[in-house]
């Protein structure tokens, strides 16, 4: 690495086209190289260090520079780089991590379709589902319904089950047959109900829409248990057990996106354990290696495994790196650390009540109108009057203000408009917990006397 970080920077902005990124914003502000991490921590071209709160792309869920994960991806890499899983042929890292899957997620689950992404999962999510009404002789039944504000990927598929509506304006999205039902967001729609009122009102929106639609038109609902890059919005406790209520008197498939809740960041294996539902497919990515190396895919029950196993015929469906060897031997290796190092059990006993209680800590802040935590992953709702939870101008982008002076000061954090969140690495001692938890108050009064000086508070 012999570059200066201005030499880096024109070479990125000569060439590179980032995701969800205003590339000539971006050119004329220049990016941040990170250049290494170990631990929590990554550091920068110029030296500085970072407390990563968002485990890269809430991903890096033991943390960097683990040697088991190392050595897994080398020793594979000289075995056998790359074999394929189509053409009656397969590989040993890909039967194994099937078989793992098989054993550690909810007891319904005994199949796996790998992909290479949370993306190409949710876009076999799609497929798989309208496969399965397909041969159980209800091909009308193609409706897949979902949420506004959530996130199931990039590709059409993905983008289109997703709600997020910059997306949907790029690129004639959504495609046909999706449609879309309101978030179950106390703080911007439950106001005057309790949570557990509010989580049941939600939920019904689901059978109000399966209605609208028609029941025998309902393909599947799929969720995010919490939703990640909406926001962090964590659910009330009524909504999913509703949900699953609803799904089974109309006989429709239930399926849960684990992309981020899956592999401990709620304090159990799945999300869906988390909040009592019993999914029939699941989609997976990210926790899956830890992000060291992409790979996704999708848990498929046995109520649809049956029907595509043993009626099925060819699913016309695949990719070049479904079960890549290398991919497939780091997620071995991380699991196995996660169930060796009983990091799942941790989080629940120990980090997530800790990282709670931080954030109820928080709460008192002057700017903070809201926390919400589920495991390790919360949230921090910027607020203009605590009083009555005014919000602030979306136009002062009041969220990037304070994420400048987290990154100014050390501290990944992510704005989602104006709530902050993290979701930081599932391996942290309880001191880096509040390492964090005080950084994130400095990180806060800096953006109040910010705000305050421009007259904005
Ligand atoms: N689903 C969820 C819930 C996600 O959070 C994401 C990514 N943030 C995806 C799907 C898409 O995954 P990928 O970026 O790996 O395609």
């Amino acid at each position: 690495m012999t570059r200066t970080t201005a030499q880096w920077q024109a070479a990125d902005a000569a060439h590179h086209l980032h995701p969800f990124t205003d590339f000539k914003s971006l050119s004329a502000k220049g990016t941040r190289v990170i250049v290494r991490g170990d631990g929590i921590y990554v550091w920068d071209s110029e030296g500085h260090r970072l407390l990563d709160a968002m485990s890269g792309l809430w991903c890096v869920n033991v943390g960097y520079g683990r040697r088991e994960l190392i050595d897994a991806a080398t020793k594979q890499l000289e075995t056998l780089p790359f074999y394929n899983s189509f053409f009656q042929t397969t590989t040993p890292p890909a039967i194994e991590l099937a078989e793992l899957l098989a054993e550690i997620t909810p007891p319904q689950f005994k199949h796996v379709f790998f992909g290479g992404s949370g993306s190409e999962g949710n876009d076999t999510v799609v497929r798989l589902v309208r496969r399965y009404w397909d041969l159980m002789g209800q091909p009308k039944r193609d409706v897949i319904i979902s949420r506004h504000n959530a996130y199931h990927g990039s590709t059409m598929a993905g983008a289109s089950l997703g709600g997020m509506s910059g997306m949907h304006q790029q690129g004639g999205l959504p495609i046909p047959g999706i449609e879309h039902i309101q978030q179950p967001f106390w703080f911007e729609q439950g106001r005057g109900h309790t949570r557990d009122e509010f989580g049941l009102t939600a939920a019904r929106w689901l059978e109000a829409k399966i209605r609208e639609v028609g029941p025998d038109r309902v393909a599947a609902f799929i969720g995010e248990p919490v939703q990640g890059a909406g926001g962090v919005i964590v659910p009330p406790d009524t909504y999913w057990p509703e949900v699953q209520r609803i799904c089974d008197q109309y006989g429709i498939l239930l399926v849960s996106d684990e992309v981020i809740c899956g592999f401990g960041r709620t304090g159990q294996w799945f999300g869906c354990e988390t909040f009592g539902f019993r999914p029939d497919l699941m989609t997976f990515a990210k926790g899956v290696t830890s992000g060291y190396i992409p790979l996704g895919g999708v848990m498929v029950g046995e109520r649809l495994a049956r029907v595509l196993i043993d009626e099925g015929g060819e699913f016309n469906h695949g990719y070049t790196y479904s079960g890549h060897p290398v991919a497939c031997a780091v997620a071995l290796a991380n699991l196995r650390l996660l169930q060796r190092e009983g990091v799942v059990e941790r989080v629940r006993e120990e980090l997530a009540p800790h990282l709670a209680w931080h954030f109820e800590q928080l709460a008192d802040h002057p700017l903070v109108g809201e926390v919400q935590t589920c495991g390790m992953m919360a949230a921090l709702q910027l607020v203009k009057d605590k009083a009555t939870s005014e919000v602030f101008d979306p136009t002062l982008e009041v969220g990037m203000v304070c994420r400048a002076h987290c990154f100014g000061n050390g501290l990944v954090m992510r704005a989602v408009g104006d709530r902050m969140i993290v979701a930081p690495p599932l391996v942290m001692s309880i001191a880096q917990l509040d390492e964090m938890g005080a950084l994130i108050r400095q990180c806060l009064d800096l953006t109040l006397a910010d705000l305050r000086s421009r007259g904005w508070f």
